[in-house]
Order: structure tokens, then C-alpha cells, then sequence
């Protein structure tokens, strides 16, 4: 997006410094990944396989692999419709220890009162991202007797969040007191058919008010290619930034497996033949991912890649690294506090002494 270029200056949040800043003029948002984004750099988003755990550290843990090499990390919302800790919780613990997170609303499972209500509290965390799905189908999932919502769409959710944030409103008119300052995101899969829509279908996102796109799994870099060559032409890469979802396979069989389980994503013959020819296919995955980010990033109107790394997430910064998409600079990366030491004990004692503190006690006995 040229004309958002900026000349190259320091990431906000330096270390010791959290979110959040006041919005730079002509952004939407406090955060990060608004910033590197227009400021013309390549940015890198992840995801953070949400745990099954009512444990903080085992989100803290899955953060921790990405420091210093991602400019956000999007907080899933029961992908796959199948249940784990929620985005919304997930956000909470991320922005406590300064990390961007993408909150990803999918409207399979609430209504707009609920959805609204989780903008307001996503953005009064610190919440400066979030992507509007539609969501998988319940019958995706393990519990396909859920019921579905759908009260709202990918498009109505952008459409909403944006009228709170620029009209100050919510859907029914009422006033908020303060709006939310918010960067607004949404999927595209240039990989599934009918491909000539997929183009338009993109348009009518940035339409809705999406600002960034994440595409699901590229591993037919020539269908991004022409993909990209109709985005172009419609003019959609100066009005919103891509980012390109990209992600190591771990063997021929699993890539075998996602190729017929997992709806909307595709992955050529050539591929499954490259890693069957591997001596180590996961290694050959990993490699097959760089080569894979080193063709993207070359196409014009790029602005990012997605590495989504589901239960390879270790190999991210090596992935990031190897690519050299970074080009030398360091996203924000989390340094130790002082009350660090402090919060990890008092959490220990409260999950697993099976104490009951009031407000009073829990004060003096931090001091
Ligand atoms: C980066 C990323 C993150 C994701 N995270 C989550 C998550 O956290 N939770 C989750 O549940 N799912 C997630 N998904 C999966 C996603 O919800 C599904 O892939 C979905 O089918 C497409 O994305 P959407 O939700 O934006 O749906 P939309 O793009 O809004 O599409 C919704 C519906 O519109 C119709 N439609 C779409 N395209 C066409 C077309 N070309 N022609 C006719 N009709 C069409 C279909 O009925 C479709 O189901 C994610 C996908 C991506 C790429």
C-alpha cells in the first residue's frame, strides 16, 4: 500500500513499554501489526494453538516460541468447530504480557449482542486486531449437535465492528462511550473454487472494512499468482493488505490427510510426491514452507505471510529465519519484569493449593 509507506522508524513498544500507544494518524489501531504493515515492512502473523486447559502457562508457553519473530499472533476461535480455550480468553492472558493478538470472532457461536459486547471487552484489554470469520460449519467438529448462530457473517461482523468504531455505535444506534480503536481483519482462500469469485469475493471484504486479509494455506503458489494478478487489476492491493497463509507439513500422510478432511484446503500432487521422495519429510516440510515463502513474498501486492504451524509451532522462528522475510529486523519480543517471578508463584499457590483468598488477602499478601 504505497501510499500508507512510512519512512522506517523504531517498533513502538520498546522493551518495556506496553500496549497501549495512542494511534498514529491515519491508523485505526493501537497496535503493532497496523504500524509494520504501513509502514510498507513485511509482516509476519502466526497462530496459537489454543490449549485444553484452564492453565495461563500453557498459553504463555505456546507465546513464548514466537518472541522476536512475529508481529502478531491470532487468537483462534474454536477452529474447526471444535471446543478449546477462547480467543477471547487467550486475548486476555496475551495482551497481560504485552503480546499483539489478532482476536478472531467466528459467528458460529455467538449473536450480536454477544459479539459486540466481546469487541468492547477484546478492545478495552488491549485488543488491536480482529479477524471476522464466518466460521466452520458446526458438523466440521466433534460436536456436530451443537447448535449453530450464525446470526451474523464475515461480511454483517466487519460491517458491525466497524460501525462501532467509526460511528461510535452499537448495531441497534445506542451510543457508546468510547468507541473501540480497532484494526479489522478477514480470511480469503484463493485455493478453492469457484476461483474467478474468489477475486470479488475479496473486494466485497474490503468493502465490508477489512483492512487485512489472511488467506488459508498457500501450496499451489502459481493459483496465488493469478489470484493475485485479478486483485491487482481490481485494484483491492492499494485498499487492504495481504497476508499469505503458509504452514510446514509434517509428512506425505498428514498432507494426505488434511487434503481430505480439511474443507478449503489444497495441496497438489506435487507436493505429496515431494515429501514421499524425502528421506526426513519433515525436514523436507519445513523446507517446502521456506521455498514456499520465498516465492510469495516476491509477488507484488504481498504484504505478509500467516504461518500457521499446528503442533509444529517450534519451527516458526526457524522458518521466519531461514526465509529471511524479516529482512534483518527483530518484531517485539517480550522482556522479563520485575513481578514476573512474583506472579508466577502466586499463581502456582492459587491453582494448585486449592486455596480460597478474598480481594483483602490476596492484596497483603502480594506486598
Ligand atoms: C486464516 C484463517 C483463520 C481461520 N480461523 C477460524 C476460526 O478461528 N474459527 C473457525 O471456525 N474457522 C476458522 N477458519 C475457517 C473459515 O471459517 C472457513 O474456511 C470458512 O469456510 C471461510 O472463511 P470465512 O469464515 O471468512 O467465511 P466467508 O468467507 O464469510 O464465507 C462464508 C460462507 O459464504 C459462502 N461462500 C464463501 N465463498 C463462496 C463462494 N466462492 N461462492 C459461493 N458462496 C461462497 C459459503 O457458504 C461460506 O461457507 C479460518 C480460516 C482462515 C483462512
Amino acid at each position: 500500500m504505497s501510499d500508507h509507506h512510512r519512512p522506517h522508524q523504531m517498533d513502538e513498544n520498546p522493551a518495556g513499554i506496553d500496549l497501549p500507544l495512542e494511534p498514529l494518524p491515519g491508523h485505526s489501531s493501537r497496535g503493532r501489526l497496523e504500524r509494520v504493515l504501513r509502514r510498507g515492512e513485511f509482516a509476519v502473523t502466526t497462530e496459537l494453538n489454543p490449549p485444553d486447559s484452564a492453565d495461563p502457562e500453557d498459553v504463555y508457553n505456546r507465546a513464548r516460541v514466537f518472541d522476536g519473530w512475529v508481529d502478531a499472533i491470532n487468537a483462534v476461535d474454536a477452529s474447526g468447530a471444535n471446543c478449546h480455550m477462547s480467543s477471547v480468553g487467550i486475548c486476555a492472558l496475551l495482551t497481560r504480557m504485552g503480546y499483539a493478538p489478532v482476536m478472531q470472532i467466528a459467528c458460529r457461536d455467538k449473536n450480536r449482542i454477544a459479539i459486540q459486547g466481546d469487541v468492547l471487552g477484546g478492545a478495552a484489554m488491549g485488543v488491536a486486531n480482529i479477524l471476522c470469520l464466518t466460521g466452520d460449519g458446526v458438523q466440521a467438529g466433534d460436536q456436530p449437535g451443537a447448535k449453530p448462530v450464525f446470526d451474523l457473517d464475515s461480511m454483517s461482523l466487519l460491517e458491525t465492528i466497524r460501525i462501532m468504531r467509526d460511528n461510535g455505535k452499537f448495531l441497534s444506534g445506542r451510543k457508546l462511550t468510547t468507541p473501540p480503536k480497532l484494526f479489522l481483519g478477514a480470511a480469503i482462500n484463493p485455493f478453492a473454487p469457484p476461483y474467478d469469485f474468489r477475486p470479488i469475493h475479496l473486494g466485497k471484504k474490503i468493502a465490508a472494512g477489512a483492512q487485512f486479509l489472511q488467506s488459508q494455506y498457500c501450496f499451489d503458489v502459481p493459483m496465488l499468482r493469478s489470484f493475485m494478478d485479478k486483485a491487482r487489476d481490481l485494484g483491492f492491493t492499494d485498499q487492504a493488505f495481504i497476508l499469505v497463509g503458509v504452514g510446514p507439513l509434517a509428512s506425505a500422510k498428514t498432507a494426505k490427510w488434511i487434503r481430505s478432511n480439511v474443507p478449503g484446503i489444497h495441496i497438489p500432487d506435487a507436493v505429496i510426491k515431494r515429501l514421499e521422495g524425502a528421506q526426513d519429510q519433515k525436514k523436507e516440510g519445513k523446507r517446502l514452507c521456506i521455498d514456499i515463502i520465498n516465492e510469495v513474498k516476491e509477488i507484488p501486492g504481498i504484504s505478509g505471510i500467516h504461518v500457521m504451524a499446528y503442533r509444529q509451532e517450534e519451527y516458526v522462528a526457524e522458518i521466519v529465519d531461514e526465509s529471511g522475510v524479516l529482512k534483518g529486523r527483530r518484531p517485539w519480543k517480550r522482556e522479563a519484569r520485575g513481578d514476573d517471578q512474583m506472579v508466577a508463584e502466586r499463581l502456582e499457590h492459587l491453582l494448585h493449593d486449592n486455596v480460597t483468598e478474598t480481594q483483602v488477602d490476596l492484596v497483603k499478601s502480594a506486598h
